[in-house]
């Protein structure tokens, strides 16, 4: 069986503790791997590798970084076929969506390597003579990047991408579902020429190694993306440091059908943003938004739809969806099922685990269907799975309040042909992305990622922004005129 180290300072070790977890195939209950498990020790010395090794990575040209970040995607593109199917096998989703993961990865990479030769400041005019004002970007330090399982790949190189090329070293503490995954990735980098202590991985449980992060006196910037509650707890402890912190949270997604909407285009959206990665990607469609005038023709295809949909070994193209990534995710969602129908809420379809079969070997939900009214829990509780709630509404101001009207903030999406409508749903949903005539999910890597509202803090992942999360910026005043001058201020 594989076993998967620690990367500290540049070497594949194993924990202090020896301690050791395994990671599984959520499909089939398959061992693929026996993980090194970290504590505080591990995390230290982490954070003394990422400590040594920052002020030469900081000095490196920024462009030579870019360099071994561009070296890393083009290994990911050489081995995206094998790496998709190792997301498949640990995290559970469909082979194109393991190998989307991975694509998400090289893009990015690919797109933040050429960073490398922009880190843009600004330069602006003096109220003196003789002077010139500038700003100019300056890494934070080291990053302590934690990642949760739902893209294995794709998330992890957002921060490690962004935070490397900045000139900032990396202690890194991936989901203990997908180490596997997380390891192939830092050995990438290895491979790609990132020289020791710059990248450290620390693999174990949110317990010991996350907190440990969390704590580290060092680490003075957190990337985390994972749900509310870690977030919320993250956040709390580490602004008792007054840690710099980004979050990237949970969240419960609508999609509304207007009465003008081109119904075929919706459909695929709605199957595709709903039951893509079988629920569980943060911009899923957890809620579907439906007017009164198209909701029974709409209602009669997407149950069809839905039920025809192909559950089963994710590794198989033919098939629709996946798994879902574990035991507790599995609890999770049965739970939520059981809750929507005990609140009152229609289960339409769907809603049982598969046991038959080769289905008991693993964690396999049916794709379900609530009709829902707004208000429930189903309806405003991030489940992170299978479940899509239905609600009907009249008007557009409805559909908007109810849209709204939950603590969270990611992606949203409107689906009208009239353009006045599209244009104020734009102005008007209270959420960091919004789509037009487009599923929920769906983003690119050269645009900010980010929410609104209980789902983060403010943060933006990529674009633009990805380089403002892992800098400091510092301003620049060079006197040239060989004499003490006041500014206006001063004088
Ligand atoms: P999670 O919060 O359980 O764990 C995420 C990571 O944080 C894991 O590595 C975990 O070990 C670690 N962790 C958990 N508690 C911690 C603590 N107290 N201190 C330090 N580390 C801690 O989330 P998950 O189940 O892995 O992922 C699913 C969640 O992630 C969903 O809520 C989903 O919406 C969210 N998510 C958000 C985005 C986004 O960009 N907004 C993207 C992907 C996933």
């Amino acid at each position: 069986m594989r076993e998967c180290g620690l990367f500290i300072n540049g070497e594949w070790t194993a924990a202090s503790s020896r301690d050791t977890f395994e990671t599984t195939n959520p499909a089939t209950g398959e061992v693929l791997a026996r993980c090194a498990a970290g504590n505080e020790e591990d995390v230290v010395k982490a954070a003394d590798a990422a400590a040594k090794s920052f002020g030469d990575w900081k000095r490196f040209p920024a462009p030579k970084r870019g360099e071994i970040i561009l070296k890393a995607a083009s290994i990911l593109r050489q081995q995206k076929k094998s790496l998709g199917e190792m997301v498949t096998r640990e995290m559970g989703k469909v082979i194109a969506e393991g190998e989307g993961d991975v694509q998400e990865a090289i893009d990015f990479l690919e797109y933040i390597a050429g960073e490398g030769r922009r880190m843009l400041g600004e330069t602006t005019t003096s109220e003196l003579p003789n002077k010139r004002c500038m700003t100019v970007r300056q890494p934070v330090g080291i990053v302590g990047c934690i990642t949760p399982w739902n893209f294995p790949f794709a998330v992890p190189s957002w921060k490690l991408g962004a935070a490397l090329i900045a000139g900032n070293t990396v202690v890194f503490k991936p989901s203990s579902l997908t180490p596997l995954c997380a390891a192939a990735l830092v050995e990438i980098f290895q491979e790609a020429g990132i020289p020791p202590g710059v990248l450290n991985m620390v693999t174990g449980s949110a317990q010991t190694v996350g907190q440990a992060i969390v704590e580290e006196e060092r680490i003075r910037t957190l990337s985390f993306t994972g749900g509310v509650a870690a977030g919320r707890e993250i956040y709390s402890r580490a602004s008792k440091k007054l840690k710099r912190v980004a979050l990237e949270l949970g969240s419960k997604n609508p999609l509304i059908v207007m009465e003008d909407a081109d119904i075929d285009l919706a459909l695929e959206g709605i199957l595709f943003g709903a039951f893509g990665t079988a629920g569980q990607r943060c911009t899923a469609t957890s809620r579907l938004l439906v007017h009164e005038k198209v909701y029974s023709e709409i209602m009669d295809r997407l149950v069809r739809r839905t039920k025809a949909l192909k559950v089963g070994d994710p590794l198989d193209p033919s098939v629709d969806m996946g798994p879902v990534c574990g035991p507790e995710q599995e609890l999770k969602v049965l739970n939520y099922i059981d809750i929507g129908v005990k609140e009152g809420a229609r289960l339409v379809c769907g809603g049982k685990k598969l046991k038959e079969g080769d289905y008991g070997k693993g964690f396999f939900i049916e794709p379900t269907l609530f009709e829902a009214r707004h208000g429930l829990r189903i309806t405003k509780e991030e489940i992170f799975g299978p479940v899509l709630s239905v609600i009907k509404f009249s008007s557009y101001e409805e559909a908007i309040h109810v849209a709204n009207d939950v603590d969270y903030g990611l992606s949203s999406s409107i689906y009208t042909r009239d353009i006045n409508k599209a244009y104020r749903a734009i102005d008007d949903l209270e959420a960091g992305i919004t789509y037009i005539n487009a599923p929920t999910i769906g983003a690119e890597v050269h645009l900010p990622f980010g929410g609104v509202k209980n789902t983060g803090n403010g943060a933006r992942e990529a674009g633009t922004a990805a380089i403002a999360e892992f800098t400091e910026i510092k301003t620049v005043f060079i006197d040239y005129s060989g004499k003490l001058q006041k500014a206006q201020i001063e004088r």
